[in-house]
């Protein structure tokens, strides 16, 4: 720790523990204590640490190739591209590095569509903090410094579809939205919303932009966020979880709108390489063995059990699948810190609102003793 202040440049907050190994939900540290995670390394380790079939195909790829250049052919991205067209319902893929990166390319995309130039976001938006992600995100705090940003952006309220009717110009290329937002503090939308933003952004001519990276490959009980209200967007950005941990954005996009992008519009080095592909196709593979189910599940589950706890600090429990929001009436972080110390990672989002966002291998038993610890 006090070389990483010497070294590493402080732009976290970090919990005071270094991690060592994981396994499942339960990570170490270099102690050898052990903690139920419900982090996941913020939505990344959707089939658990160090899943048996990432690790090996992992392996397997380090030996064959691990990086060429996207001047070249590889089967293997393309099997993937193939993968994720088919489970988003959508046509084309780019792959890039992360989900911030995957955002910039939806907004040169859109603009390039479009040959508009203006975008929509939401009060409460987190889309990453690149010059571009960080002009469509919300937060005050993440953006003042560094201002000025792309121009023509305009923030209205979440879950308000009339309020996007209403900003929508001629100039408006695309609308960018969370399907339940994260970093905002879940926030799951009534049923109505993006069916409605939807019709408007077709009433309009106006692209519609599903940043699924915290919600996607089965975060919340279907794949995609937006399945549970069965609405297609026009171009979807993923993250996260998409490859089991290791570093991965894509952008995909409907046929018609990715033609738009032409030779030498975009690109990335490492976009798409051998080896994340592999884990990529590895952690599809073991989500396929029965764990958006068992998001499902597990989350009805959880909020459940949290619902049990009743204690006059808790404001409201809320969420869908395995991301869960807690909201207090109280800051959250003394309470994140005593959980770490009885073995249970946590984190706090917004102050006031603790995220549960496990492993969706997590059990029931590991379930109630979280929830027996934050009891
Ligand atoms: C985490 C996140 C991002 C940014 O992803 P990075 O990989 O950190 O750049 C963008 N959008 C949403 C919804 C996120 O949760």
């Amino acid at each position: 720790m006090d070389k990483d202040a010497l070294y590493v440049i402080q732009t976290y907050t970090r919990q005071p523990i270094v991690i060592a190994e994981g396994k499942g939900a339960n990570v170490w540290d270099i102690n050898g204590r052990e903690y139920i995670d419900c982090v996941a390394g913020i939505a990344v380790n959707n089939v658990g640490h160090c899943h048996p079939k990432v690790v090996s195909a992992i392996q397997r790829q380090a030996e064959r190739l691990i990086h060429t250049s996207n001047l070249y052919y590889t089967e293997i991205q393309v099997e993937l591209a193939e993968k994720i067209a088919s489970l988003t319902k959508l046509d084309k893929v780019f792959f890039c590095n992360s989900g911030a990166e995957a955002v910039e390319a939806s907004l040169k995309l859109a603009r390039k569509a479009s040959n508009k130039t203006d975008f929509i976001a939401a009060h409460g938006s987190f889309h990453g903090r690149s010059m571009g992600a960080l002009s469509v995100t919300y937060k005050e705090k993440y953006r003042k410094s560094f201002e000025p940003l792309i121009p023509g952006v305009k923030f209205v309220p979440y879950d308000d579809s009339e309020a996007i009717k209403n900003a929508i110009t001629k100039k408006t290329a695309a609308v960018i939205l969370e399907p339940i937002q994260g970093e905002g503090g879940v926030n799951v939308p009534s049923d109505g919303y993006l069916r409605a933003a939807r019709e408007i952004c077709d009433d309009s001519d106006t692209l519609l932009i599903f940043d699924e990276v915290q919600t996607g490959f089965g975060r919340t009980g279907r794949w995609f966020g937006s399945m549970h209200w069965e609405v297609l967007p026009d171009i979807m950005v993923l993250a996260k979880a998409i490859s089991g941990g290791l570093p991965m954005g894509a952008m995909v996009a409907k046929d018609s709108v990715a033609q738009k992008f032409q030779r030498g519009d975009h690109a990335s080095t490492f976009g798409g390489n051998p080896l994340v592909c592999a884990a990529s196709l590895g952690a599809i593979d073991a989500l396929e063995e029965g764990l958006i189910d068992r998001s499902a599940k597990m989350g009805k589950y959880l909020i459940e059990k949290l619902g049990e706890l009743r204690h006059e600090y808790i404001k409201e429990v809320r969420g869908k699948g395995l991301m869960i929001g807690m909201e207090l009436k109280i800051d959250g972080n003394s309470i994140i810190d005593k959980a770490r110390e009885k073995g249970v990672l946590l984190n706090c989002i917004s102050e006031n609102v603790i995220r549960f966002a496990p492993p969706l291998v997590i059990t029931k038993e590991q379930i109630d003793r979280v929830v027996e610890i934050l009891g």
